[in-house]
Formats: C-alpha cells, structure tokens, sequence
C-alpha cells in the first residue's frame, strides 16, 4: 500500500517488545509515546480505516452507501497533562504538533497533519465540552491518501481518547457529526458524513447501511470470514489526476439535474421512475450522470437485501456493475482501476469495483478466500503487462469500529 506523503520519522515503526492485546500497531503507539515523553501511556484507543462496499457518488446525493470498518487501524496512545495544551506525534509525520487553547481561537492556526488532531479539540469545544490537556502518539497501519480514510480514523481515535480521558458526555451516535465538522471546518476538507459514521459506529463482521439523508444506520451482517470469502483491498497507485476538478463538476452535475428534474435531490427519483426522469434531462451526459446515481441507490438497497438474506457470494455482481456504471455511466476511472478490476474478474473473483471518489485510489475484490493469491497474482501481472506501478494489496475482514483498546 502506498505509504504517507509525511514520510516515516527517522525513529520509523519501531516494536516495543512482545505484542500486547493491541497487536503491533499499539506497541508502536506504546513506544513512541514512551520515546516522546519518558512515561507509560495511560491508555490506548483505536480506530480503523474503512471501505465502501457499494454506494459510490449517492451521498450528496442524499442516497444510501454500505462502507464498512477494515482491520487495519490507526492507534493513539494518550494521557493527560496539566493546562489546555495538547501535544502530539506520530511514526508518520516528521513533525510532532503542540497547541494550546489560543492557537484554537479560530481554524487555520494549526496546520499540516496536527490540524486533524487540533480540528477535534476545537470541535469539542464548540460543542461546549472542557476538554482535558492531552499527550498523544500515533500509530497507524491505515495508508494515507489512499481513500481508505486514514483522515477519518485519526480524528475517531483523537476523540475516543479525549472523551475518555476527560469523562465527557458524547454518546458514539453524537461523535461522527463532530468528527466529521473536524474535518470540514478546522482542516477545511469537504467530506460527507460516510467516513466518520463508518470508522465510529461500524461493528465487527458487519457493515453500516447509511441513509445520508437521515442519517439512519443499520448493521448488516456481513461475516466474509464465516462464509469462507475474503476482500482485497488492491490500491491502484494510480495519480490522482484532476480528482477535485472532476469531483465537483459531477456534484454540480447532480445538483442541476435534480433542479430539471424538480426533486430535491436525485435520491428522490425512484428507480422505476429512472426511464421517464432521463427523457426529461437536457443532455446525454446528464442522462449517465443521472443514471449512475440512481442504480446505484438501487444497487446498494439490492445489496444490503441480499446480505440480510445470507448471499454473500450473490453480491458479487452487483459490485462489478457499480464498477461498469462508475466506468461508463460517471467517467470517474482510469486505466489502472479498470485493469486491475477486469484482471481480477478474469482470475475468478465474485465481483470487483474501484471505490471511493475516483480517478484512483483502492479496487475492492470479493474473492473466495482460497483464491486470493491468484486474483493478486492476475493483477500484478496485468499491471507489469501495461507497465504501470506495482499495485499494493491488503484482505481485509470488516472489523470493529472506535474503541478503547
Ligand atoms: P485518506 O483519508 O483517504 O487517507 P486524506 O487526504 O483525507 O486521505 O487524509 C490524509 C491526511 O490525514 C494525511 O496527509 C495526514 O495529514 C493525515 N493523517 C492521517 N492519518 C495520520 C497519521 N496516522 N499520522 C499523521 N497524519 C495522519
Ligand atoms: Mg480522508
């Protein structure tokens, strides 16, 4: 997987002796803190990284996404200090970050990756909660802007160790609201409110049905493990290339097509209604904007009924025709993403699709667990074949979200 634009500290990812009941990654958070401080961490809190199943471009759209949380997870190890100050480091950034109250008068003062961490205080403190001064060191197995959300996972991990710390009064159901403000309003990120419900509110063997309008979640079970299946995570390498221009002009695309369509947002056009709605849209472009959105709505409600019914394997498809649509129907691919998604087809997957935004990132393979090697060993090869970066890869199981380790 690609490793972070920060790039490791010279101290890298160092083990602190026997694995604890946190795994490596907390042994990292362990060492560095000791390393930074000269003392025990009072504690450690944890949250993951995670994947959309199936939902891609539907939740500003007001639709349904299926993300769920990857045991892969980022770790910060914490304790209280004296004062409203908040210091923190991390085995990914060069730097380590200290703040005090003042520096979070308004966004904009803390910067760089400290602003994630210095967005979740200041976001506490909006909310009208005192927050306890805080050391805090980082660990993470999650890769950094590879859209399996290693933003998100940092925040939820920051605020489960604040809340805990400081006995404050946030219910889980309150914190992906506050998270995600961290993010929009003090990093200056637009995100919608997938990424943080995921890696907040997701639970083990199971993935978070979001209605983005609501807001509503419900947990569907989805056990890869016990089934006998497994998920690939391959990341493509692929540049992000224009992916802010080209985000924002789908979004705008939506936005006037619901506008001709005089429904509040694309969400509200049924999937039955989907023939009638396209003759009343100006262009064949917003006609497959329009398209995408509203099978894939369908998609992930056709999902979520085929979890709940126990077909796992029957999912598959439906992944690979969220792929096609994306493909066809959005234009949000690229060659990398379409190679590795057909290689892994051709290799015997049940059904595969880039997800997030688009023009790179990750490519989600449902595989039988046996023939994960096989469908890596196909898209490794088709990759060499057109001479584009080696793709990293990771299986992944869904796993539980924020926690105190
Ligand atoms: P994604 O969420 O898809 O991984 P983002 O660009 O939203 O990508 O967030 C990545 C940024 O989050 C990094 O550039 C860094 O500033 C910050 N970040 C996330 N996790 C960590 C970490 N463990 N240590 C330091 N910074 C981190
Ligand atoms: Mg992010």
């Amino acid at each position: 997987m690609t490793r972070p634009d920060a790039g490791p500290t010279s101290a890298g990812p160092t083990s602190a002796g026997p694995t604890s009941a946190g795994g490596p990654v907390a042994d990292r958070a362990t060492a560095g803190f000791r390393q930074r401080y000269g003392e025990q961490p009072v504690g450690h809190w944890a949250a993951p990284g995670r994947a959309n199943l199936i939902g891609e471009h539907t939740d500003y759209n007001d639709g349904f996404v299926l993300p769920f949380a990857l045991s892969l997870r980022t770790v910060v190890a914490a304790a209280g200090q004296p004062g409203e100050v908040w210091t923190a480091c991390s085995e990914l950034a060069r730097e380590p970050v200290e703040f005090t109250a003042d520096d979070l008068a308004e966004p904009g003062r803390v910067t760089g990756w400290g602003a994630y961490v210095a967005g979740v205080v200041w976001a506490l403190r909006e909310a009208g909660h005192t927050v306890p001064g805080a050391r805090l060191a980082i660990a993470s197995d999650v890769p950094l802007g590879s859209g399996l959300s290693s933003s998100a996972a940092l925040e939820a991990a920051v605020l489960a160790a604040l809340v805990d710390l400081g006995g404050l009064d946030l219910p889980a159901a309150q914190q992906p609201r506050l998270a995600q403000r961290a993010e929009n309003e003090y990093v200056g990120a637009p995100t919608g409110i997938m990424d943080q419900s995921a890696v907040i509110r997701c639970r083990e063997g199971h993935a978070l049905f979001l209605d983005c309008r609501t807001e509503a979640v419900e947990h569907i079970p989805f056990d890869l493990d016990a089934a006998g299946l497994a998920m690939l995570v391959i990341d493509s390498r692929a540049p992000h290339r224009h992916a802010d221009g080209e985000y924002a002009a789908r979004r705008a695309s939506c936005e006037q097509a619901a506008r001709a369509l005089g429904v509040p947002a694309l969400r509200d056009v049924p999937a039955d209604g989907l023939a009638d709605a396209l003759t009343r849209l100006p262009d064949d472009e917003t006609r497959r904007r329009v398209r995408h959105v509203v099978t894939e709505d369908q998609r992930v409600l056709d999902t979520v009924a085929l979890l709940r019914a126990g077909r796992i394997r029957d999912v598959g498809p439906l992944l690979t025709a969220s792929h096609d649509s994306m493909r066809d129907d959005f234009e949000i691919t690229v060659p990398e993403v379409d190679t590795a998604v057909r290689a892994a087809l051709s290799a015997g997957a049940l059904g595969a699709r880039m997800t997030g935004g688009g023009f790179g990132g990750c490519v989600l393979a449902l595989v039988e667990a046996a023939s994960a090697d096989p469908v890596v060993a196909a898209v490794t090869s088709a990759y060499a074949e057109r001479g584009f970066t080696a793709p990293g890869h990771v299986t992944v199981l869904p796993a539980p979200g924020a926690t105190r380790l």
